[in-house]
């Protein structure tokens, strides 16, 4: 496939372009590592933290690529591609997290055989850290959702679910979690989609929906404050833009500041790159890759004590390359 670079020479350079474009001052060398150490700055210069964040969402039992017959789809997607990228990119770079938005279930003949099972095993394969819920992963109910979250050996997060009269689940489901490297501490928070119209009543029983921004906002606090987290990372499945019809990303991001990056899904929006919102703390990038695996998302971080010195990210396809 002539039209690709060679693989390791664009993974090397996807990093530090994703970096380089987002900072006035070049901080990162050709690899994506922070180059403080080396451009001899005076030792009073506080430590860089990196993180990588690789994301699908709305995977929808998409086990296998797309066949011919597809469209632009064909021949894009599946999870052994998706294993292998992945496996390639945590050997390149050094602090890797991979994340998902939600709509694992449902869309091929894989949901309706194994019920969710498979897909999660096969995100534990991939080494998935954490992901969150969307509406059609309540499309068999409650307990059958919990019977597949058994096969998941990552943690699952959300915050805007009530889970009081579903205990089993309400064990299950984080309101957060903090990852750490060397240097960088992540908190990873989730929210969910309204589930009127979407679920049925007895598919969600025992689990009630809260405003987005009322449950984030002192999960948000806290992971500042208290666990003094690095960086904020929220798992979304409101959609990107509802234009007006309910909780999107794109006014979360507005409402709720201190998020420094949320990872979208529910609406199937293929973004090239994160977009950037600005609000009163600074920025959030929000970031969504269509649906079906058949593109990974990916952004790069660099902090300082809580603050984002750098920041960008692109879409990279789920294709076969030789
Ligand atoms: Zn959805």
């Amino acid at each position: 496939m002539t039209h690709l670079l060679d693989r390791r020479a664009f993974l090397a350079a996807g990093a530090a372009t994703a970096l380089s474009t987002a900072c006035a001052r070049p901080i990162v060398a050709a690899d994506g590592r922070p180059t403080v150490a080396a451009a001899g700055r005076p030792a009073a210069e506080p430590a860089l933290g990196r993180v990588t964040l690789l994301h699908t969402n709305d995977t929808h039992s998409r086990v296998e690529p797309f066949g011919p017959g597809n469209g632009n789809l064909s021949g894009r997607g599946g999870m052994a591609r998706r294993m292998t990228m992945v496996k390639e990119l945590r050997k390149a770079i050094p602090n890797v997290l991979l994340l998902d938005a939600g709509d694992t279930f449902q869309g091929t003949p894989y949901f309706n055989l194994y019920k969710g099972r498979l897909d999660y095993k096969l995100m534990s394969l991939l080494g998935y850290d954490a992901g969150t819920l969307g509406n059609h992963d309540f499309d068999n109910g409650v307990d059958s959702l919990l019977e597949a979250m058994q096969e998941a050996k990552f943690d699952f997060v959300n915050c805007n679910f009530d889970c009081a009269g579903a205990p089993a689940l309400q064990k299950r489901l984080r309101p957060f979690v903090i990852k750490e490297f060397p240097g960088i501490r992540v908190g990873i928070t989730g929210v969910g989609v309204a589930f009127k119209g979407l679920v049925a009543p007895n598919n969600h029983k025992g689990v009630a929906w809260l405003d987005p921004d009322k449950a984030l906002k002192p999960v948000v606090a806290h992971l500042r404050e208290k666990e003094k987290v690095d960086l904020v990372v929220l798992l979304s499945h409101l959609g990107y833009d509802e234009k007006g019809t309910g909780w999107d990303d794109l006014t979360l991001a507005k409402q709720v500041p201190g998020i420094d990056a949320i990872i979208g899904g529910h609406s199937h929006t293929f973004l090239d790159q994160p977009t950037k919102v600005a609000n009163e703390r600074g920025e959030t990038l929000i970031f969504q890759v269509g649906f079906a695996g058949v593109n990974l998302g990916r952004m790069d971080f660099v902090t300082s004590k809580g603050v984002v010195k750098a920041a960008g990210g692109f879409a990279v396809p789920v294709i076969h390359q030789a």
